[in-house]
């Protein structure tokens, strides 16, 4: 590996950039979310921060149970975040769909429409497992090097409707 190549993945380890997004969850794991970054947990601290566009990223923090019409915005949002990247569906939602399972307005869950990488599970989970799982996704953003990953182009119109 080149000296860049191998500076870029110590900076993403050392400060991964997050952007959070919300595919229909009740806010309680976003809650955590701000938690995590408030002062007593601090993960900002540790070089964690919160971005405000996907462009600026490593990895994507996705809360909720993917409801029919954030599918096409995930896919979106999964393609704007220059690669290499990392994937961490944060609460039970994401990787279960949780107690909304058998919701007619759910199209999850989230590993069906992108790869997951880091699950962080609890309803909602702890502060401290999220900076946990931040950290583990920060790895394997090292892992992966500085080759970009091919983004995931949407497939639905982004005014599509909800199926009844
Ligand atoms: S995992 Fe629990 S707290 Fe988080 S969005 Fe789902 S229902 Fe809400």
């Amino acid at each position: 590996m080149r000296l860049w190549d191998r500076l870029m993945c110590y900076c993403r380890k050392r400060s991964p950039w997050l952007f959070h997004l919300n595919s229909g969850s009740c806010n309680g794991c976003d809650i955590e979310i701000v938690a995590a970054l408030a002062p007593r947990y601090d993960a900002e601290q540790l070089g964690v921060r919160i971005e405000g566009s996907p462009r600026h990223a490593d990895i994507l923090c996705v809360t909720g149970p993917v409801t029919k019409n954030a599918v096409c915005a995930i896919k979106t949002v999964y393609g704007q975040v220059c690669g290499p990247k990392a994937v961490v569906a944060i609460g039970s939602c994401p990787a279960t769909t949780n107690v909304f399972i058998d919701s007619r307005t759910l199209d999850g869950p989230l590993g069906k429409h992108i790869p997951v990488d880091v699950f962080v599970p609890g309803c909602p989970p702890r502060p401290d497992a999220i900076i946990e799982g931040v950290a583990k996704a920060a790895e394997i953003l090292a892992q992966r090097g500085s080759k970009p990953i091919e983004p995931v182009l949407t497939d639905e119109p982004a005014n599509a409707e909800v199926q009844a």
